[in-house]
């Protein structure tokens, strides 16, 4: 009788089976043989990454984690480095740095030291461990010791490569699980932290609150406002050193998993066939913000080429004519290579890198690609 009455509640198209057609349509035919591995690591749980809060006691939190079986895959990920570094036995000369990368079309000069020191810490279970992490409990000074996020999400921010003393804008913050990471490496002078919704901004407080001990969120180190970021271009021209636009998309493992808040309910239609558009202008005024030399993420959580790479493409060609501003495409190979223990990579993308779900390692998908602005 209880299923019964669900039945009739049930809404005649549920949007999860929208964006299952839709994303059957149009996945299958830009991931090829992909798909349908992609579409059963979406259509199941997705696993989970515990990020370690610095600010509270990580050396108990770290040893439960061990020993539950659990590991840091981004200290794995720079070990993994180091050893390859050495095997080819060039390192001094190279100009390869899994978080730091070279242009696609030129190759830059310097020499980059292995960077272990980013201070973020990940934990993951092995590939196929499907294992759970327990809610975070406050350590004795009332900190959580590690906020649960998909492992994915870390990437955009070691892809930034935020070094000592650099000016940060993370334009579409809330709820705030990359504006933490980012607060993790402590190298941080100045974050500007943005969300245009005061509801997930009021949400992003209540993180940063449970996780950064007031006297490092002091408004001279961490501004919180609720803009709309398309128009930060205005606001601040050529001022950070580092801006993260990790934008609203059509959120394809939620949209799959979950009725509310559906982008593809119908009343959303006009909202989502929007979204590149927004997505253009988000990363337009991005690298507005950016000062000239220093370096711009853009990230999604869809599959989606047409709000990822196409978003890219266009953005840049904007900038340049419109804006006056010109960037350069960063090659994210040395990234993925050394995380490809952990997550899934597409093997040949066209621009950026764009993480799979898969069974074994069900993360993602998350897209990342970064841009050096030259002028
Ligand atoms: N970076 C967040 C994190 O790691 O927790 C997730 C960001 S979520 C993918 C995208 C965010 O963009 C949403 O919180 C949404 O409110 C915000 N947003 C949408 N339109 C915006 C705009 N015009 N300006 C700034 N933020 C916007």
């Amino acid at each position: 009788r209880v299923k019964a009455k669900w039945a009739t509640s049930r809404p005649k198209f549920p949007s999860t089976s929208l964006a299952l057609q839709y994303f059957d349509m149009n996945y299958g035919t830009d991931l090829g043989d992909l798909w349908p591995s992609v579409r059963i690591g979406m259509l199941s749980e997705q696993k989970y990454g515990a990020l370690i809060n610095n600010f509270s006691n990580t050396g108990d939190v770290m040893t439960t984690l061990q020993v539950q079986g659990a590991h840091d895959f981004v200290y794995n990920g720079a070990l993994a480095w180091e050893e390859k570094q050495k095997t080819t036995q060039d390192h001094l000369q190279s100009d390869e740095h899994p978080f730091r990368s070279s242009t696609t079309s030129e190759t830059q000069g310097a020499a980059l030291p292995p960077s272990l020191s980013t201070n973020i810490k990940c934990f993951v279970f092995p590939k196929g461990d499907i294992s759970r992490f327990k809610s975070a409990r406050p350590d004795g000074t009332g900190m959580l010791g590690y906020y649960l996020l998909d492992a994915a999400s870390i990437l955009p921010v070691l892809a930034l490569d935020v070094q000592e003393g650099h000016n940060v804008l993370d334009l579409c913050a809330a709820p705030g699980g990359k504006t933490l990471a980012l607060l993790q490496t402590q190298a941080i002078r100045h974050l500007a932290v943005n969300d245009s919704s005061a509801s997930r901004t009021a949400r992003l407080r209540r993180v940063l609150q449970s996780y950064v001990p007031r006297e490092h969120l002091t408004e001279d180190r961490v501004r919180i406002t609720s803009f709309d970021g398309r128009r930060w271009g205005e606001l601040e021209r050529d001022t950070y050193d580092r801006v993260l636009v990790d934008v609203p998309c059509t959120t394809d493992r939620h949209s799959l998993q979950e009725e509310d808040n559906n982008v593809f309910s119908r009343v959303r239609a006009k909202e989502r066939q929007r979204l590149p558009l927004l997505q253009i202008q988000l990363l337009l005024a991005g690298l507005e913000a950016t000062r000239p030399g220093g370096e711009v993420v853009y990230s999604t959580c869809t599959l989606s080429p047409l709000q990822n790479e196409c978003v890219v493409e266009q953005a840049l060609e904007l900038a340049r004519k419109e804006r006056g501003v010109s960037a350069q495409v960063q090659d994210l190979q040395a990234l993925a290579h050394v995380f490809r223990d952990t997550f899934h990579f597409l093997p040949t993308p066209r621009l950026g890198e764009l993480v799979l779900p898969h069974l074994t390692a069900n993360f993602g998908p998350i897209y990342l690609c970064k841009l050096r602005r030259t002028s």
